[in-house]
């Protein structure tokens, strides 16, 4: 890498003993780029064998890659900890400003260990940290209001980003997630309940470092290269336009998207919440992560009459995409837009994983229908499909939870139903639970197979809906090819890109990019590398106690339509006794 690149340097900061300090670690991102290749590599130093995830010596690890500040659209920042969700590899990617605002502090990466006494936030410009008290912004609400403090108190507008928590972070629900910038996410595997254990609320930082790269005539013709890919491409417009959303309509008309709780795999009444017909009538304006062209972040605005004015209307501007209309729209019978958006703002307000608080409600209702849970054991609220109202309610006594089986429900389905069954019909992978694809075999194979247990690691669900719904597969075959796209995209997150960008950043462009930046990779040892961090994701899993033996599949998935008509238990077990041999 170029010799006073400020990327490699890593800041570590002790929580207990409020003291930082930093090193040079151009050894490790020599070795793995950055983002999660460094980021693993740095779980395995940092993350005792068998610890509590809650534990004082458990870290909150960021990476960000060479690419960062550089080229358009590598906007993300890798979070890696101990899940205390699954108990083993939790992993997320965040945009925003995340990504910019650590490159331009002067660092690659960052470890946080430690646990403070009182309530904290960290503000960290100028080469400093400075661990300023949180006590009056602990219990609030809105998390919103939380960052608006710190806004307020921080300098570094327009540079900075702002991680905060929820009260669902505070409270340790093991799917609370950390948001920066209101509108972007470290969404899944519960980094936010980490924040909480650690007494972290929020974190500041911000910088104006500049970056060198090697041949400046070669950096421009490359730029514009992305830059014009970024801009004139029909994929990027089509984030640009409608964005994720625009998959409802279709997942629902092949019979691939998951309605009450998977009860069935469309439904009649979606013409109002599509991606379409939602940016029609609600659309109010799109923003972009930072040093992105695309802008694919859709927000709607909510307009509420207040209860004392019925003419005095309170506008709050709410983000959706695709797993949102998934996971709080049809997963819990809800599809009418305004009660939908008015879900999504709560969720957001508590701060948790908006896929794993669809899959907790859909399931609860679930039980509830099937009076294996009574009205007491949900605080008395009179739950049912589509009613936003109670969903709401419910939401907040998640988040805040007083009975035991809420505190259950905190942690997941998969840990709720171990205790109170209804395992059959908690879908979860891996102890994660499911995004927005019934799409086939391989999207399953995909969750299950993947480092995160994420639709993210691998699209298998892309694989089901341009291969297997017209061509046989072999399960073996699915899995190869699953393999294959999770090597490719340990590269694009060690070097932080967008996987929106995935058709542009191939890895013979990622050798051309990172070579400005110092780092002499082929194609060839690219895939390579790929398939090493792969690797290293999961020997940390084994080694926290991953088996793929002790992976549970819900029955649910075998009894409703796909569109491939492909799911079933033989093909699932063949796929995954396949990949053990190959993983383990
Ligand atoms: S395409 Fe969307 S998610 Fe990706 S960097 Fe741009 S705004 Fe962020």
């Amino acid at each position: 890498m170029i010799d006073n690149d400020t990327l490699s340097k890593v800041l570590y900061i002790d929580l207990s003993k409020k003291k930082f300090t930093t090193r040079d670690r151009k050894d490790l991102f020599e070795k793995y780029l950055g983002g999660t290749g460094v980021a693993t590599a740095l779980l395995h130093e940092e993350c005792p064998e068998g610890i509590d995830p809650f534990a004082e010596e458990s870290p909150i690890i960021f990476a960000i890659g060479p690419l960062t500040g550089v080229f358009p659209l590598a906007s993300k920042t890798c979070a890696m900890f101990k899940s205390p969700h699954t108990g083993d590899l939790g992993e997320s990617h965040a945009g925003g400003r995340s990504a910019i605002a650590i490159r331009m502090a002067g660092y690659g990466a960052i470890v946080i260990k430690g646990k403070s006494e009182l309530p904290i936030y960290l503000s960290i410009s100028n080469g400093k940290v400075l661990f300023k008290n949180a006590t009056t912004l602990w219990g609030m609400k809105d998390g919103s209001i939380a960052a608006r403090v710190m806004r307020q108190n921080e300098k570094g507008e327009g540079l900075r980003a702002i991680f905060r928590i929820g009260q669902a972070g505070e409270n340790m629900s093991t799917f609370a997630n950390v948001t920066t910038e209101t509108y972007r996410h470290f969404g899944r595997l519960g980094l936010g309940a980490i924040f909480g254990s650690k007494f972290l609320k929020g974190i500041v930082i911000s910088g104006k470092q500049a970056i060198e790269v090697a041949n400046k005539k070669e950096y421009r013709t490359l730029y514009d290269k992305i830059y014009n890919a970024a801009t004139e491409s029909s994929a990027m417009k089509k984030y640009h336009d409608v964005g994720t959303a625009i998959n409802i309509k279709s997942l629902n008309s092949l019979k691939a998207l998951p309605v009450r709780n998977l009860q069935a795999s469309s439904t009649d009444e979606i013409e109002q919440v599509t991606g379409e017909e939602i940016a029609k009538n609600h659309l109010a304006r799109r923003v972009a992560c930072a040093h992105c062209p695309v802008a694919c972040i859709h927000l709607a605005y909510l307009r509420e009459p207040y209860d004392d004015d019925p003419y005095f209307y309170k506008t709050t501007p709410v983000c959706y995409d695709f797993e949102l209309i998934y996971s709080l729209g049809t997963m819990v019978g809800i599809t009418e837009p305004k009660a939908m958006l008015k879900l999504i703002d709560i969720v957001e307000q508590v701060g948790v994983d908006a896929m794993s608080m669809g899959v907790v409600l859909s399931w609860i209702t679930e039980m509830f229908e099937k009076k294996m849970i009574t009205k007491e054991d949900i605080c008395g609220i009179d739950i049912n499909w589509g009613k936003s109202n109670e969903y709401i309610e419910l939401v907040k006594n998640i988040a805040n939870p007083t009975t035991e089986f809420l505190k259950a429900a905190a942690k997941g389905v998969s840990y709720a139903s171990s205790v109170y069954g209804g395992k059959e019909f908690a879908m979860q992978f891996g102890k994660n639970e499911m995004p927005g694809y019934h799409t086939g075999p391989s999207g399953y194979l995909g969750f299950l197979l993947g480092a995160r247990h994420s639709h993210l690691d691998n699209a298998g669900y892309s694989l089901d809906q341009k291969e297997l719904i017209k061509n046989d597969l072999s399960p073996k075959q699915v899995v190869d090819k699953l393999l294959e796209e999770e090597a490719i995209r340990q590269i694009l997150s060690s070097i932080a890109v967008c996987f929106f960008a995935r058709g542009i950043y191939n890895l013979n462009l990622v050798s051309d990019a990172i070579k400005l930046l110092g780092f002499d990779y082929t194609e060839d040892q690219l895939m390579e590398l790929g398939k090493q961090i792969h690797l290293n994701k999961y020997r940390f899993k084994i080694r926290e106690g991953f088996s793929f033996d002790k992976l549970e599949i819900p029955e649910r998935i075998y009894e409703t339509k796909d569109p491939t008509g492909k799911i079933t238990k033989e093909y699932i077990k063949e796929g995954l006794d396949y990949a053990t041999n190959l993983i383990c």
